[in-house]
């Protein structure tokens, strides 16, 4: 289609709505990179802020310019790189965007962060990558500019108690909160002190502690949901170690957390498929980051699933 004559090319006389429909298909590498490029009529179409509500890197992971491996992009020329593609997509997006979805394996730094702050200043739904060099300061200061964020999918990251406290006290629609993170006393703490609103926990696959999740399940004021599939638990004075015998399943617990709560996700480790792929046999190398990858984009939570 390069070149071709929008006032000739049947294409290019496609109706406005149509397009719009169409282009809602493409991931965003397809969508920036691709149609937007074709002529002046799918290149007005590929602006309309129908398409630009989400911002979703993981649909676009099988494209040749999106990382696919971490250490692809810690280098200073694919951080880089990656600057220039948010600048890119914000031209296109305006101030449309309410969900903003990382790739797992795309390596964010202080400046992407902030720059997002500035360009998307409407997230209510946020979901940082795997990896990243983020300041604390950094994060909580572009935390400022997202006063609407209503959810966060964070795999590791800084503190994530003064995360809590600033999303606590700035972010009146905070409700919803996905973790990969050890999962202790002293977070639990914070959950129940600083998030008073939060609504729906996922601690999907991370280690957690007995008690931080009594704790938590007594004393957390808003929370109704949680999910616990996939955990590893532990006692309190155990030390985490993956090589520790399987756990027998946590029923007990479920059964008393379930008592306060309208709905508690978790599996039955005996015969958890992804709990017996993962702890039992062990995967090792790619392996082990295509599993932390589906800890990260999938959730029983369909809130949190991307
Ligand atoms: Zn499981």
């Amino acid at each position: 289609m390069e070149g071709s004559d929008s006032s000739q090319s049947p294409w290019a006389n496609m109706e406005y709505d149509v397009l719009v429909k169409i282009f809602m298909t493409l991931n965003l590498m397809d969508l920036v990179y691709g149609v937007a490029g074709v002529c002046q009529s799918w290149r007005a179409a590929a602006h309309d802020p129908l398409l630009w509500e989400k911002i979703d890197f993981t649909s676009s992971s099988s494209h040749p310019i999106i990382a696919r491996r971490v250490s692809y992009w810690a280098d200073m020329h694919s951080r880089l790189r990656f600057k220039q593609m948010l600048k890119t997509i914000a031209k296109f997006s305006g101030d449309a965007v309410t969900r903003l979805y990382f790739s797992f394996y795309i390596y964010v730094d202080d400046k992407h962060i902030t720059y997002a702050t500035k360009r998307f200043p409407n997230i209510k739904w946020l979901a940082l990558p795997g990896w990243n060099n983020i300041n604390e300061t950094t994060f909580i200061r572009s935390l400022a500019g997202w006063r609407n964020l209503e959810s966060i999918t964070f795999p590791s990251i800084c503190s994530p108690t003064s995360v809590m406290k600033f999303l606590g006290e700035h972010c009146q629609n905070f409700t919803k909160l996905k973790m990969i993170h050890t999962f202790d006393y002293s977070c639990a703490e914070a959950v129940v002190n600083l998030l008073p609103n939060l609504k729906v926990l996922s601690l999907r696959s991370s280690i957690v502690y007995k008690d931080a999740l009594y704790h938590l399940v007594e004393h957390a004021p808003s929370l109704l949901a949680l999910n616990v599939a996939h955990c590893l638990v532990f006692e309190l004075d155990e030390l985490p170690t993956y090589r520790m015998n399987i756990r027998p399943v946590m029923e007990k617990e479920v059964t008393e957390m379930a008592k306060r709560l309208e709905k508690v996700i978790w599996c039955d480790r005996r015969t958890c498929p992804r709990c017996n792929r993962t702890f039992v046999n062990g995967q090792g190398g790619n392996s082990w980051l295509e599993f932390q990858q589906e800890i990260w984009r999938d959730d029983e939570f369909a809130d949190f699933a991307m």
